[in-house]
């Protein structure tokens, strides 16, 4: 990977159509809907992100993906998740993509998350369901093993 031109570029994610300073990302993925994202120079990056402008990010889907990464990983979760995974990737890494696969869980109806009508001091108020558990530990595995070969990591 280019990581040596970094000072000089950003990275830019196709699916939110704007871009990130590698400070912001310094796994190389959006912190804000999991996809890999590729280096562009300054200029593109600028030059796209003012014709995506009316595209930007809504607060409110940021603080929901925030919502969802919390409880997930709740109680250590995240962490017991990684030790017992040990997949080849930084935990920060291994953290953002497993948000992003329960989002998609969320999205297709295999796992659900249950929250409180209001904020709650409760925080077992704020829970991960399991609809089809053996569909998430395929695609944990999936996700885990499939990252491990691929040279992201250089
Ligand atoms: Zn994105």
């Amino acid at each position: 990977m280019a990581r040596a031109t970094s000072a000089k570029t950003y990275l830019w994610c196709q699916t939110c159509r704007r871009s990130y300073s590698h400070a912001d990302a310094p796994d190389g993925i959006c912190p804000v809907c999991v996809a890999p994202m590729r280096e562009m120079s300054r200029f593109a990056a600028i030059a796209r992100g003012f014709m995506a402008n009316e595209l930007a990010l809504s607060p409110l889907q940021t603080k929901h993906r925030q919502l969802i990464q919390l409880t997930w990983t709740r109680n250590g979760m995240g962490e017991r998740y990684y030790q017992v995974l040990a997949p080849e990737m930084p935990y920060s890494r291994f953290e953002a993509m497993v948000t992003g696969l329960l989002m998609r869980g969320a999205d297709e109806g295999w796992v659900r998350f249950v929250f409180p009508p209001s904020p709650s001091s409760d925080e077992s108020a704020y829970r991960l369901e399991f609809v089809d558990e053996e569909r998430f530990v395929r695609e944990l595995e999936a996700l885990a093993g499939g990252n491990a070969g691929d040279g992201v990591m250089g």
